[in-house]
């Protein structure tokens, strides 16, 4: 334990001027990233890793999985380190400094990505010249991905590049913030907007338009129905709380006025299923709803009326798995075997579809993440990187 703490305090303030680099590269999901990219991919390099990107189509957005293997031609088994790179947006004006230069008091950082998830990525970028060091006998992989807080764009395009490498993987950690407890599941997560065309008119007359708020508001009903059949379903398992898939409706925006009928109206809704057949279940019923009952309707009245469902994300759920060589392997890290689930998507259900044993632990608690005056506690730093030593020293032959 002493030597431990001895390495931790020698790398903790490269942690934190890592961290706070990280910080001030402004990579909002949608936006570049290449900048960090570039940034993290130099000092893996430096360190001898074998680094490869895979580029969205805009090329502003970049995964990097980088690769140390002490030297050796290990090509199989290794353990994957994961953090995506992107942050959501901060209000600047409410934040008490600049959302973009990472403040330090009272034992914490403060900054946006501070706790989801830069501090992690920073955990690891400080560790990896003695996982370089060492003599590992697994390679050590670290993946940063773009574009998580937006369904998971950056890590499938990773996958499929991974795919074709052909390589093997023993484990995965996704370090999101959950104070460094093992997460074994979490729900999907998937995100819509359907847009609703009608015909303008004047109220007086409703008849000869379409009022487009009127059917949102049906197919809104619809939605609330399924809500209900969710609850109904038989599940497999009840980790979850509430232990069923979930639906909600979080906007609804349409029309100008009392008396105009509207010929617009969108809506925003959600689905958390905790089985994909559940997400499947509401997509079909709700899209032969819109088609069969209220489409035909609108379009004898106005046939260029047109209902349009846009699908923001699907992010895959993340199922536990009695066994998990990942959850056991980080539970052994930590000495904590309390285990968890959570109501918040991360890309660990997309590693887990590829085949690799995946477990969430990361430094932070989710109360900080997304908020005003985001924060981690060095505590919390600390405890990732005893983590991460752990790993190195059972990693070494
Ligand atoms: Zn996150």
């Amino acid at each position: 334990m002493s030597t431990q703490n001895k390495v931790i305090d020698e790398i903790f303030p490269n942690t934190l001027k890592i961290l706070s680099d990280l910080i001030k590269f402004p990579t909002i999901s949608g936006a570049s990233n290449l900048k960090l990219i570039e940034y993290c991919e130099k000092r893996l390099n430096k360190l001898g890793a074998t680094s490869f990107k895979t580029i969205n189509e805009s090329t502003q957005q970049a995964n990097l999985f980088s690769t140390l293997n002490g030297g050796k031609k290990l090509n199989g088994d290794g353990i994957i380190l994961s953090g995506h790179t992107d942050v959501v947006p901060a209000a600047t004006k409410e934040w008490s400094s600049d959302p973009y230069i990472a403040r330090e008091k009272d034992n914490k950082i403060y900054g946006r990505g501070s706790c989801d998830m830069k501090g992690f990525i920073a955990c690891t970028l400080a560790m990896a010249p003695l996982f370089a060091s060492s003599n590992l006998k697994k390679p050590i992989h670290f993946s940063y991905t773009y574009d998580e807080e937006t369904a998971c764009l950056g890590a499938p395009v990773m996958l499929d590049d991974l795919k074709k490498r052909k390589i093997n993987f023993s484990a995965c950690i996704i370090g999101e913030p959950t104070s460094m407890k093992a997460i074994t599941a979490h729900k999907g997560y998937n995100e819509y907007i359907t847009e609703f065309t009608g015909l303008s008119g004047h109220a007086s007359d409703p008849e000869h338009g379409v009022s487009a708020v009127e059917y949102a508001i049906r197919y809104s009903n619809k939605l609330m129905e399924l809500r209900d059949e969710l609850k109904k379903r038989k599940q497999k398992k009840n980790v979850f709380s509430p232990p069923y898939s979930t639906l909600q409706i979080g906007k609804i925006n349409g029309g100008i006025g009392t008396n105009v009928i509207a010929d617009k109206c969108t809506l925003d809704w959600e689905a958390r299923p905790i089985a994909q057949e559940d997400g499947e279940f509401i997509n079909k019923n709700i899209d032969s709803y819109a088609e069969k009952t209220l489409l035909p309707e609108m379009r004898k009245i106005y046939p260029k009326s047109n209902i349009k469902k846009i699908t923001v994300g699907e992010v895959v759920g993340f199922d536990e798995k009695a066994g998990s060589e990942a959850v056991d392997l980080v539970c052994n890290l930590t000495g904590d075997n309390s285990k968890d689930v959570v109501s918040f998507g991360t890309e660990a259900g997309l590693f887990q579809e590829f085949g690799i044993s995946t477990v969430v632990c990361g430094p932070g608690s989710i109360e900080q993440a997304h908020t005003v005056d985001e924060y981690i506690t060095f505590d919390q730093l600390k405890l990732c990187l005893k983590m991460l030593i752990d790993l190195k020293e059972r990693l070494k032959n």
